[in-house]
């Protein structure tokens, strides 16, 4: 069984390429470099279909959080060029594909949710496109991935919360302040963090894969999310230390930009309702077994 993984050498495709291995599957990596086992977008575009797979994946995107690029009107074109762009190369290849995979996989962020300290959002919250520039960008990311609704092949869409993992994402920036006693809340750290356990991803990825029953959309987060503060005070005491060094919300606008800071002092309390319903038992449901597992 073949399945191909846009994005499959990133944060969470790396992880998934190695489970997908051990459950028998072979990963074919889309990437925008050549190598062993992996296919470029450009030769996709250029061959005009897709390799025989059973299923698609696209895990592709610019990274956002990424401190050393400015935020300015070019990399929100990366951004949206890097989702939406690969998105809308594999859409159309599905669409037209001689042999259908039988399975879609394509990503969004819990971005797609307005931002709020008290409201609680399950997949069948209506969108708000025009509430901030994540809202938007997950409406049009969700909108390139859909087929028609008579297309065999079953389409799962994920709703991505913050992954946490010991080799990437948030954790790896935060690990060392945090070991060295100089981590501290962010903003006035009320800000909900809806997280998820890099297992827990790739466990929902390969659930979608496995189980015909799962479609639509499913909100990869855990059914606990936590403020800042909790997040911050379980965080350290994992790892031993104390966390009393604030990050002022100036600090954060001055580094990411303040469009972009509000992904770090705001935030949005997401339930994966529809993922509970679909039959997913989380590995991590809580965030101090999460952490303790990813320090330990
Ligand atoms: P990574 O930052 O690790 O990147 C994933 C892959 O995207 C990279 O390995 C790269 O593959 C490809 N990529 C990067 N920039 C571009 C670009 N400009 N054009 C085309 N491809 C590009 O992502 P994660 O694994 O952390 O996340 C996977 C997806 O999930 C992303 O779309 C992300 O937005 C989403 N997500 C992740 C969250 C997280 O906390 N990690 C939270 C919410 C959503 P290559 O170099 O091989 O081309």
């Amino acid at each position: 069984r073949k399945v191909l993984v846009g994005g499959g050498s990133g944060f969470i495709g790396r992880a998934l390429c190695k489970s997908l291995k051990k459950c028998g599957y072979e990963a074919i990596l889309l990437s925008r470099t050549p190598g062993h086992s992996k296919i470029t977008w450009s030769d996709l575009k250029k061959n005009g279909e897709l390799p025989e797979c059973d299923a698609v994946i696209n895990l592709a995107g610019e990274n956002i959080a990424n401190p050393m690029r400015r935020w300015n009107e070019s990399f929100k074109a990366e951004l949206i060029e890097s989702r939406i762009g690969t998105n809308k190369i594999l859409t159309e290849l599905i669409k037209k594909a001689a042999k259908p995979p039988q399975v879609w996989i394509s990503s969004s962020a819990i971005g797609y949710y307005p931002t709020s300290e008290t409201a609680e959002y399950t997949e069948d919250t209506p969108p708000e496109p025009e509430n901030n520039f994540f809202a938007k960008i997950c409406c049009d990311w969700e909108q390139s991935a859909i087929l028609p609704s008579d297309h065999p092949s079953r389409h799962v869409t994920l709703r991505i919360g913050l992954v946490l993992g010991r080799d990437g994402g948030a954790i790896k920036s935060m690990i060392w302040p945090f070991w060295f006693g100089v981590g501290g809340v962010v903003g006035n750290g009320k800000q909900i963090m809806s997280w998820i356990h890099l297992a827990d991803i790739v466990g929902i990825i390969i659930h979608a894969l496995e189980n015909d029953n799962v479609q639509g959309i499913l909100n990869a987060t855990a059914p606990q999310p936590v403020s800042n503060s909790e997040f911050t005070t379980t965080f350290a005491s994992a790892l031993w230390r104390p966390a009393f060094i604030p990050v002022p919300a100036f600090a954060v606008n001055m580094i990411f930009g303040q469009e972009r800071g509000i992904m770090l002092l705001e935030g949005q309390k997401v339930i994966p309702k529809r993922t509970l319903e679909s039959g997913y038992s989380f590995l991590f449901p809580d965030i101090e077994s999460c952490l303790l597992d990813i320090v330990k």
